[in-house]
């Protein structure tokens, strides 16, 4: 971890009344901590390229100048960070990005939603209002496409998810 996010996460953590805050408004997730953390969206090193599927909505002639493909369908965040990074941030409108982008740190994965626990939102915002957050989105995910709830959903390797991610117990779809 970089030393300036550790220093980022210490005075957060000194500072527990006027942290920032996090919400799920116009189906996405508006988390104050991203701003300072920054963790996402650039190169990440060591793991398997991370998959971040598209509604069939968003597919468009431009997919493959705008994101790094795992398919014609789905874009993804590996090494190289993710292509639709620009040096002030991500260049896409909201709705251009992929839900995963606007979800995380709640992830779907398997059919149900997850907790990623190394985010510092994670870290600081109480379990019981992640559960919350959780419900309203998996309220929106709910009236997506079944086909496109199963395309967001990851599956990930048992000790990856055992290490990462916290169960929410809130199911979209059986597998
Ligand atoms: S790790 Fe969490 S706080 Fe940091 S950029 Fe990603 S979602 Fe935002
Ligand atoms: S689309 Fe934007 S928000 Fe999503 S990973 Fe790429 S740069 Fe980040």
């Amino acid at each position: 971890m970089k030393k300036a996010l550790l220093d980022q996460l210490t005075e957060w953590a000194g500072t527990r009344f006027s942290q920032p805050t996090v919400r799920f408004v116009d189906n996405y997730l508006d988390n104050g901590f991203c701003a300072q953390c920054r963790l996402c969206c650039g190169p990440q090193i060591g793991d398997a390229p991370y998959p971040m599927a598209l509604l069939e909505s968003q597919v468009t002639a431009k997919t493959p100048e705008t994101f790094y493909l795992l398919d014609a369908r789905t874009a993804c965040l590996d090494e190289r960070g993710c292509k639709a990074l620009g040096p002030k941030g991500c260049t896409l409108s909201r709705p251009e990005r992929p839900p995963a982008c606007g979800l995380f740190p709640l992830v779907v994965m398997d059919g149900a939603l997850y907790l990623y626990r190394i985010c510092p939102a994670s870290l600081f915002i109480p379990m019981v209002t992640w559960l919350s957050i959780a419900q309203k989105a998996r309220d929106w995910l709910l009236g997506l496409p079944l086909a496109d709830q199963k395309r967001i959903s990851i599956h990930l390797p048992n000790d990856l998810l055992l290490e990462r991610y916290s169960p929410l117990y809130l199911r979209l779809f059986s597998e």
